[in-house]
C-alpha cells in the first residue's frame, strides 16, 4: 500500500497556496480544488518542497 503524498495548490495570479493532505481510506470532496478562492485563476496542483515541510 502507497501512503499518499502531501501536495498543495498554486494560484499563479496571486500566489495563493493550499496544501492538501490526502488521506489513504478517505477522498475529501473538500480537498479538491480546481480555482483559486481569491480571485478565480485555475490553480497548479504541486508537490511539496522541503520548505513547505518546515514552514507549513
Ligand atoms: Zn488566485
Amino acid at each position: 500500500m502507497i501512503a499518499p503524498q502531501p501536495y498543495k495548490y498554486k494560484c499563479s495570479q496571486c500566489g495563493f497556496t493550499k496544501v492538501v493532505k490526502p488521506k489513504s481510506d478517505v477522498m475529501n470532496p473538500t480537498n479538491m480544488l480546481s480555482k483559486c478562492p481569491k480571485c478565480g485563476e485555475k490553480l497548479t496542483k504541486v508537490p511539496l518542497s522541503l520548505f513547505d515541510k518546515i514552514f507549513r
